[in-house]
């Protein structure tokens, strides 16, 4: 067993969609970013990545790259867990909060849930989601970003 940890974060700005978790949340603003920003998806990659030691997003999907331009970023976790599958592992369990000020996301966490299990090819009970503010406090009260954690415990053979 093998566990990974992923973090993210970004600004909230006007003119975006906000998309967590590969869904689309009703919001005056979204996460800002080379790809649709959508903070869940990379905390998730990230973790599933550093379980299995295989470098971060921001190595495998370079900012830069012009290819992951608006990209939906439930491709990484896509490919993240097809990196998994490709060394004959398998997930056992992730587990992610979502740390936002507003809108409320309790009620899409269903939506993001069943899109995370999908492109993981997982069962949606494999897949948890929680959603918490900082009552006010630093810049996600201030409403200024988004973040969101995750961790990931794999099951690799050896
Ligand atoms: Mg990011």
């Amino acid at each position: 067993m093998r566990v990974g940890i992923g973090f993210d974060a970004h600004r909230l700005v006007p003119g975006r969609s906000l998309v967590l978790g590969g869904v689309k949340v009703p919001s005056p603003r979204g996460l800002e970013g080379h790809s649709d920003g959508d903070v869940l998806c990379h905390a998730i990659a990230d973790a599933l990545l550093g379980a299995i030691g295989a470098g971060d997003l921001g190595l495998l999907f370079p900012s830069e790259d012009p290819r992951w331009k608006d990209a939906l970023s439930l491709r990484f976790v896509e490919r993240a867990a097809g990196m998994i599958a490709g060394k004959g592992g398998s997930i056992v369990n992730i587990d992610a909060t979502i740390v936002l000020e507003s809108p409320k996301v309790a009620g899409f966490v269903g939506g993001m849930r069943a899109n995370l299990a999908k492109v993981m090819r997982v069962d949606i009970a494999v897949v948890g989601v929680k959603a918490t503010t900082t009552d006010g406090l630093g810049l996600v009260g201030r409403g200024e970003g988004a973040a969101a954690m995750a961790v990931a415990l794999v099951q690799t053979p050896g």
